[in-house]
């Protein structure tokens, strides 16, 4: 449980602000306070333990227009807001970082992949971990053909309990590697964090960052440091360049839609088919575009697949329902606003799903699903509002010395993979640089 500031103090000499706990900012944070700079975190969440249930992860993940909202064509994007980002309530794939796209972008990640990897713990799931779901998916995919390999995820093995559904709740063991780790390795190393601090805009003269000014209970506050980093995740980010004179932040944005497809199989004999942990075995195909996993969610989540696309005949079958995650990377477009967020899915966005759903319904029928439907469009990786290569040089620095961000904003291309791991190695990589400069 981080320890949290409880007030700012405007006179306090601070090397750097971190806006924002999630992979990107909670990486930074820790880098800096590791190497004896002095690091507040200022987060909008609360740091409340996470519990595993359905109702705190509604608090964190579901309320309009905080956590989720709702593109023009109805598809829902998803983003949590508590100490640690999305990663409290992300389903803990890990994907390593397309390091020839950042090549291009004078950015070696290398190092920090092996310097990060022996700070998180990363692992395929033992036998006694897939869950009876997934073990059938899996045998389904590679019946069909599929390359399915069990996917690598951010999970303390020993801590981690069979027949268990609370991940996307928020893991209440410990289990899952989430962001909140290095917020408390920071805290140890002297870093402070204030929570229920929304951040608002940045303050900054003569092209020189000096703080930033955020709500605290209602009331204004100012911060001050020649160092800010923005990380509040890929819709927060550039709401905050917005209002601090970026009129380009917020365009073109990417989202990796997401499809569920779902089919019954009537002969899975297990107690614990649907409490699983999500995505633990799937198949990624850079060339088109489109990942597959399996995707076991608890009961209501699934409900709630189901109850969207009134499949209401369904709703009562989650144990006996395989469900196939198919996500796809999409091309850029659309605009964060001050209030709401909208894109839509161009033509071969659609194709991509197209074809990705058709792969996941040949996987369900080898595996012997029938009743087969799929789930309208969601997404969860909202990232490219604040890109390098257009408002953040190599360093990730905007064109107001000392203001960086560092989250799913600054990625420059269209993406389609896990992004976390990737944040954390640009959040190890931009501490390193901040300590230097
Ligand atoms: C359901 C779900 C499943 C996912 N599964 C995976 C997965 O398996 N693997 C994977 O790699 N990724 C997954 N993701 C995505 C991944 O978690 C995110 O891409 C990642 O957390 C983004 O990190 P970030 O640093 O950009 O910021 P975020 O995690 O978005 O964190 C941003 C932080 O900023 C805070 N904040 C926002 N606005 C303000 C403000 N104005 N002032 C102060 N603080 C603010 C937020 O509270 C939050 O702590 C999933 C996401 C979701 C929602």
């Amino acid at each position: 449980m981080p320890k949290t500031l409880q007030s700012s103090n405007a006179n306090q000499t601070i090397d750097a602000i971190v806006v924002g706990t999630g992979p990107g900012g909670a990486t930074v944070a820790k880098t800096l306070a590791e190497a004896g700079q002095s690091v507040v975190m200022l987060e909008w969440g609360d740091a409340a333990p996470l519990r595993g249930e359905l109702l705190q992860m509604a608090r964190i993940a579901a309320l309009p227009g905080k956590g989720a909202f709702v593109h023009a064509d109805l598809s829902l994007v998803l983003r949590g807001i508590t100490a640690g980002g999305s990663s409290a309530i992300n389903f803990a794939t890990m994907m390593a970082p397309p390091l020839p796209m950042f090549d291009q972008y004078g950015i070696d990640l290398r190092s920090h992949v092996l310097a990060l990897r022996a700070q998180v713990p990363i692992n395929t799931l033992p036998d006694y971990l897939l869950g009876p779901m997934a073990a059938r998916i899996y045998a389904g995919a590679r019946s069909a053909g599929l390359d399915w390999q069990k996917l690598e995820k951010f999970i303390h093995i020993d801590k981690c309990r069979a027949s268990c559904h609370r991940c996307s709740y928020g893991c209440p063991f410990d289990a899952k590697w989430t962001a909140r780790e290095f917020i408390d390795a920071a805290v140890s190393h002297g870093g402070e964090m204030l929570t229920g601090a929304k951040v608002g805009r940045v303050l900054h003269q003569d092209g020189r960052a000096q703080g930033v000014e955020y709500q605290k209970d209602g009331v204004s506050h100012k911060l001050y440091a020649d160092k800010v980093v923005l990380a509040a995740g890929g819709i927060g980010s550039p709401r905050i360049l917005q209002n601090s004179g970026f009129d380009r932040a917020g365009r073109n944005y990417f989202v990796d839609p997401v499809i569920a497809v779902m089919g019954a199989v009537d002969d899975l004999k297990s107690d614990s088919a649907g409490k699983e942990v999500p995505m633990a075995a799937g198949v990624h195909l850079p060339e088109q575009g489109i990942t597959l996993s399996d995707l076991t969610l608890p009961g209501p989540m699934y409900q709630a697949f189901a109850a969207q696309v009134g499949r209401f005949d369904r709703l009562l079958a989650h144990q006996k329902t395989l469900s196939v995650m198919v996500k796809i990377k999409d091309d850029l477009g659309g605009t964060i606003g001050p209030k709401w967020i909208n894109k839509s899915l161009s033509s071969d966005d659609r194709a991509r799903l197209d074809t990705g759903t058709a792969m996941a319904r040949d996987v369900l029928q080898a595996a012997g699903a029938n009743k087969i439907f799929q789930s309208h469009h969601f997404a969860a990786h909202p990232g490219g509002g604040a890109k390098i290569g257009d408002l953040l040089d190599e360093n990730l620095q905007t064109d107001v010395r000392g203001l960086y961000v560092c989250d799913g904003s600054v990625i420059p291309e269209p993406w389609g993979i896990a992004p976390s791991f990737t944040l954390m190695c640009l959040g190890h990589r931009l501490g390193g640089h901040l300590v230097s400069v």
